[in-house]
């Protein structure tokens, strides 16, 4: 495992990484009362989606900058390390100090020109798989960063099967941790679409042994601005988190390796 990404305290050896939250921030009582229930679970990493990139321009769009106030408020009021996504190389600038761990979302996994404007940051940062890249490309995409400081994370690509919104490659995400030695983790939220697979696919990555998940998590889901379909409320992900922890002590122990 890189000492950067140790240092930055984001993977521990031995722990499985843990980060959830809302698709995207609505409003600040959404958004904090989320983040409340999930620190009292003992997560560590808190989704906080500003920008929402849709392929509708008449869809959400998230609050943009305007919101960044309410993560630098739950940050100092949980501890918890903040995610968001970086949606434009003109978001990290004003993002540091308060976002710790930026991510690429799938769409830009090939978007050289954030990739090399990330390389410039010293944050670890997360690079979500382009759901039609391969291993290779997405590697490549990492080392444009540096790949010293990236977790890869596998959302599901697109496959024969039109039965889910995608296919979680949990081959692909070994093939990536086994022979670059990177930190892997998975996220069942958007590779299923459907909230009532999102246990069993939470279970699946931890029993594979990737190094965590993301997972999507809102107060009411069925009225979230984004993605209502796939979002689990945080009375159900209390329940998989602690099936997850149970799942990782087992293989942990060596029985199952
Ligand atoms: C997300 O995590 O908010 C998201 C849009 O996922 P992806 O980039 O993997 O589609
Ligand atoms: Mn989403």
């Amino acid at each position: 495992m890189s000492k950067i990404l140790e240092r930055a305290d984001v993977i521990k050896p031995h722990e499985f990484f843990v980060a959830a939250g809302p698709c995207a921030i609505e409003s600040k009582e959404q958004y904090f009362g989320v983040s409340r229930a999930l620190k009292v679970m003992g997560v560590g990493v808190l989704r906080s989606q500003l920008w929402k990139p849709r392929s509708s321009g008449k869809s959400f769009q998230g609050l943009g900058l305007d919101s960044l106030y309410m993560l630098a408020r739950i940050k100092e009021e949980t501890g918890m390390i903040i995610t968001t996504e970086i949606v434009d190389k003109d978001h990290i600038a004003p993002t540091r100090g308060v976002v710790d761990v930026p991510w690429v979302g799938s769409r830009n996994m090939q978007n050289y020109e954030l990739l090399k404007a990330l390389a410039k940051d010293d944050r670890p940062v997360i690079l979500k798989r382009g759901y039609g890249a391969t291993i290779k490309e997405w590697i490549e995409a990492a080392d444009y960063i540096g790949s010293e400081r990236v977790i890869l994370c596998e959302r599901g690509i697109r496959s024969g099967t039109d039965s889910t919104r995608f296919t979680l490659d949990l081959n692909g995400a070994l093939v990536a941790m086994y022979d670059k030695g990177m930190p892997v983790i998975g996220d069942p939220s958007h590779t299923t679409g459907r909230r009532d697979l999102v246990p069993a696919l939470t279970r699946s990555i931890v029993a594979a042994g990737l190094n965590g998940i993301v997972v999507e998590v809102h107060n009411d889901p069925q009225h979230a601005l984004c993605d209502a379909d796939q979002q689990i409320t945080p009375e159900i992900f209390k329940r998989v988190l602690e099936e997850c922890r149970a799942i990782h002590q087992l293989i942990s122990s060596g029985l199952n390796n």
